[in-house]
């Protein structure tokens, strides 16, 4: 069974105007000129999606979401639907981020009926789990990542190729990181939950690991064992960055 390609993904949160597409412009050239092994994905802002699909076409950069509503339309002002995000040129979609469950009360069955939206509009999902500090400190990382999971994947993704990313609330935009040790211990436990939930297609699903990745780290944390690619934040936000993130893949 071959081993899929690294996923190195980056979320732009609520940053980016019109002037950032020649961030994603400097980074799909870069990749034009010097081709690398990994996935490259861009999540800008919603209002973005559609201008830097466009303007990516035809690069090896893939666009994405960072959230979508369950349903495929309605009366939901201010929402977005998976189906909409794939019109407007997206192929990934963010789901579950700790800034979504903590800032907009996000459970597991919501991440998990969100997930079933995204696989209805064709787009892969990337789903994010991952504890705050004090579950952390009280021993109960292991038992909230694999609880996450099980809430926030529904049995149709069997069929479906979708990524998890492991971020720790603490480490993301705090520029700390867990031991590599702590990583491995979460992504081997995030494994065996995603082989016990899918079978043999839960070995080949990426495992990103999210929260504080710069270049600087990138090439240690991504040799953990079941690391297989990176949700980036703040450091996809300078192409220079993100492409040394990259690089390291
Ligand atoms: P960060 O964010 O890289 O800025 O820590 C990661 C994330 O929230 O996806």
């Amino acid at each position: 069974m071959t081993t899929p390609r690294p996923l190195i993904a980056g979320n732009w949160k609520m940053n980016g105007l019109a002037a950032s597409l020649d961030e994603a412009r400097a980074v799909a050239a870069a990749l034009d000129a010097h081709p690398v092994g990994a996935r490259v994905a861009l999540c800008p802002p919603a209002t973005l999606v559609e201008r830097m699909a466009q303007v990516l076409a035809g690069t090896g950069v893939a666009i994405g979401g960072q959230d979508c509503r369950a349903e495929a339309g309605g009366a939901f002002t201010g929402d977005i639907s998976a189906e909409m995000l794939a019109e407007a040129g997206a192929s990934l979609v963010i789901l579950g981020h700790s800034e979504r469950r903590a800032g907009h009360g996000e459970t597991d069955s919501d991440v998990a009926a969100k997930v079933a939206g995204a696989l209805r509009a064709g787009l892969e999902p990337i789903v994010c789990v991952g504890e705050t500090l004090e579950q952390r400190q009280a021993g109960q990382a292991l038992a909230v990542v694999t609880g996450q999971l099980r809430g926030s994947l529904p049995a149709a993704l069997a069929d479906a190729d979708f990524a998890v990313a492991y971020e720790p609330v603490w480490a993301i935009g705090s520029g700390l990181t867990p031991s590599l040790a702590e990583i491995e211990e979460v992504h081997v436990a995030a494994r065996a939950t995603l082989v016990e939930l899918f079978g043999a297609a839960g070995a080949r699903v990426p495992i990103l690991y999210g929260g504080s990745v710069k270049p600087s780290n990138a090439r240690d944390i991504l040799a953990v064992k079941d690391v297989g690619g990176a949700l980036v934040g703040g450091a996809s936000l300078k192409a220079a960055d993100f492409l040394g993130i990259i690089n390291a893949a």
